[in-house]
């Protein structure tokens, strides 16, 4: 599609069964809209595994690798780094791999939740993959363990920290984020991504101003026949 911007999804499921009926229409339809490439993010060893062959079939799938966050197991861990060691030619990124403390709330089982999602940064540097972060009310936490840890290609999925929890990763990788709570992108505070989420607020309050305004009238006269 000559003069239309490649778009590349950087977080799918699409490995997921519920695609296993119409997964090639769903790829020609997402290429018509141009997207280019998918990457193919995996929960589990299952995921990991299908995800390359599924990339075999598909050219627009590119395959990656990890473990859902609140898998909370060492050794599958240790079975995921192994086997993204050994497909490494064939991998893309590592993820989804992350932080939830949404899902995990005691203190010994976060502990164990930063221990693999170390384990998996420093694996990323080690073999130069790019990381598909997923961080769930754990914005400060999962921040301080990338900047502590120093990967340099980083994307955030599913941020829901405060701008202020992403500031301090600004200079060492960008962030982007559609959320409300997170402005952030790589070298621009200021750039046109918030601009774009300022006027799309600014039409929402139009838009909801407007219904309300409306509701008062329609209520002003519905008092008014009663
Ligand atoms: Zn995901």
């Amino acid at each position: 599609m000559l003069g239309m911007p490649k778009i590349v999804d950087t977080h799918t499921h699409i490995c997921d069964s519920s695609f296993d009926a119409d997964r090639g229409e769903v790829l020609d339809r997402a290429a018509d809209a141009g997207v280019a490439a998918v990457i193919a993010v995996g929960e589990n060893m299952a995921d990991a595994r299908r995800n390359i062959e599924l990339a075999d079939k598909h050219p627009m799938i590119y395959p990656a690798a990890g473990l859902y966050p609140t898998i909370l197991d060492l050794d599958q861990a240790e079975q995921m780094r192994s086997f993204i060691r050994s497909e490494r030619l064939k991998l893309v990124a590592i993820g989804e791999v992350g932080l939830d403390f949404w899902v995990v709330k005691e203190e010994p089982q976060k502990g164990i939740q930063k221990e693999i999602l170390k384990g998996f940064i420093n694996l990323a540097k080690k073999l130069d993959l790019p990381l598909n972060i997923h961080s769930r009310s754990a914005g400060r936490h999962a921040v301080a363990l990338l900047l502590e840890c120093g990967p340099t290609r980083v994307q955030m999925h599913a941020f829901d920290g405060k701008a202020s929890a992403a500031l301090p990763a600004k200079a060492t990788f960008g962030l982007r984020s559609d959320r409300k709570k997170l402005l952030v992108t790589g070298p621009n505070l200021f750039g046109s991504l918030e601009l774009e989420i300022w006027i799309l607020f600014v039409i929402c309050y139009l838009v909801l101003g407007i219904l309300i305004f409306k509701d008062a009238i329609i209520f002003r006269y519905a008092f008014r026949l009663f």
